[in-house]
């Protein structure tokens, strides 16, 4: 292909796109296939010959989209958004086109350079404590990551490596291996599985503490656990406190949580995934009281803030954690800059990274503050708008509701929430994803997409009630 043909090709699949978006309304969100659909609809190898890219692009209709769940839908209300926008799709168009693998600061100046500036820009629209930001004078810093579940576990690993180095200096009789054969990590019932993962991954046992009726993780749990662990000889490390939990949007208390870490010497690593976004408004600020007390805090723009998948924004106060625990140097990865600069590759997992502050960069220039803050404010206003609508019929409750998330059931057994569930997924005009929170099974309502209006949701409702009407009158129930 030449570059003629990448302009027609390019300008084809741009026009793809938006015409894609412009009809998204039309679209069942779920699709109406099955498993091994696929298969028949493609060759079973490579081609002989090139195709042309006009055959190419036909079969985006023909193979792919018959198998799409739309997640940009208005109607789809499952998991939490992940983000999508023009500008953030041409920034992974550029970054694509450019295709630097931004390593080391050498590898590509403007790919790391960048990225300082946008983790500044982010961390200063959340309000994040100085300490976090790269151009503060403290040895804190942001990187992009590829997701929380990495975060998560670079935080954890982190940790480990500080507490072995901590120990080991202070003429511990044990051996590395004995310390981190030790080490216990704490979080609750309610975090993200990928915690759990972390654990796994980083071979550290992961307590998942019960959560109180709120859904968070208390400072009198915590405590009694520690003590425990310490009277049988485990060395507490890590703490992942979450803002915004996947089941119900809870949010652990940072200040109680923080203060417990900061006395006993733990690592507090903050998972705001999702929630991390509220914070661009000030007025869900409080929701984050105690961060200063956090190591380490990430939340993913490409979650709830606009920038497509994948976008994950992890800040440390003090990078050094990470470059000792990361830090694998070999000859060919120096430069004559070494140590001006971030050099990336020691402050995450995999060697090579993606340019992606550029669709941060196109995302927030195009939106500016203003138009970041209308967004999730849009978002939250049309929760609340949902939740109204849930509250005002009394076949209904709502067992919990925060910032774009409301979780609601049939009142009754949890077999006619379960009910209705299948029925709403069957029939495929909006999706949702359940969760069972205190026993009760409850259908979780979350605003993801950016193009979500107010008749999308009189749509969705109307499409609950009338899935209801048949449960209720069902002579079988
Ligand atoms: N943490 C929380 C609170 C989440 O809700 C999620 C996903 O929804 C994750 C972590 C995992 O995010 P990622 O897919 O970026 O690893």
């Amino acid at each position: 292909m030449d570059s003629t043909e990448f302009r027609e090709f390019g300008k084809a699949a741009v026009d793809f796109i938006a015409d894609y978006f412009d009809t998204i309304r039309d679209r069942d969100v779920l699709p109406s296939i099955k498993p091994g659909y696929l298969r028949p609809l493609v060759q079973s190898e490579v081609p002989q010959q090139g195709e042309k890219w006009q055959d190419i692009l036909k079969d985006m209709d023909r193979v792919i989209l018959p198998g799409i769940t739309h997640w940009h839908s208005p109607n789809f209300h499952a998991y939490y958004p992940t983000a999508n926008s023009y500008p953030a799709i041409v920034g992974e168009m550029m970054s694509a086109g450019l295709g630097v693998v931004g390593f080391n600061w050498i590898a590509s100046p403007a790919c790391t350079e960048l990225e300082v500036v946008m983790m500044d820009w982010l961390g200063k629209l959340l309000e994040l404590p100085k300490e976090f930001l790269n151009e503060s004078e403290g040895p804190g810093g942001g990187v992009i990551q590829g997701s929380a579940s990495e975060a998560t576990l670079i935080g954890l690993l982190a940790a480990k490596e500080r507490v072995v180095r901590r120990l080991m200096a202070g003429n511990s009789n044990m051996t590395e291996s004995e310390i981190k054969g030790k080490l216990v990590a704490y979080s609750s019932d309610q975090s993200n599985s990928s915690v759990e993962k972390a654990g796994l991954i980083g071979s550290m046992i992961m307590r998942l503490l019960p959560s109180d009726d709120k859904g968070r993780l208390t400072g009198k749990i915590l405590t009694e656990a520690i003590e425990k662990d310490k009277k049988s000889g485990l060395i507490p490390c890590y703490v992942i406190a979450t803002l915004g939990t996947t089941p119900t949007c809870a949010f652990d208390d940072l200040q109680e949580l923080g203060t417990i870490c900061n006395e006993g010497d733990i690592w507090m690593h903050v998972d705001a995934a999702y929630a991390g976004a509220a914070f661009t408004c000030p007025e869900y600020r409080y929701l984050m009281k105690g961060v200063e007390m956090a190591e380490s805090f990430n939340f993913n723009p490409h979650k709830w803030l606009l920038v497509n998948f994948d976008c994950s924004a992890l800040w440390v106060k003090n990078a050094k954690y990470l470059v000792e625990a990361f830090n694998v140097e070999r000859i060919y990865l120096q430069h004559k800059h070494t140590g001006v600069a971030p050099d990336y590759l020691h402050w995450q997992i995999p060697l090579g990274r993606k340019f992606r502050s550029l669709k941060i960069w196109f995302t927030m220039r195009t939106y500016g503050v203003e138009g970041i803050q209308k967004h999730i404010r849009g978002h939250i206003e049309l929760a609340k708008y949902f939740e109204s609508l849930v509250k005002q019929d009394e076949r209904f409750e709502v067992t919990t509701s925060s910032l774009g998330l409301v979780c609601f059931r049939l009142h009754g057994d949890n077999n006619l929430t379960q009910l209705l569930h299948d029925k709403l997924n069957n029939n495929k005009k909006i999706f949702t994803v359940p969760c069972k929170f205190r026993n009760k099974f409850v259908i979780r309502f979350v605003i993801t997409s950016r193009l979500t209006e107010h008749s999308d949701i009189d749509f969705a409702w109307k499409e609950i009630t009338s899935l209801t009407e048949q449960i209720v009158s069902s002579p079988c129930l």
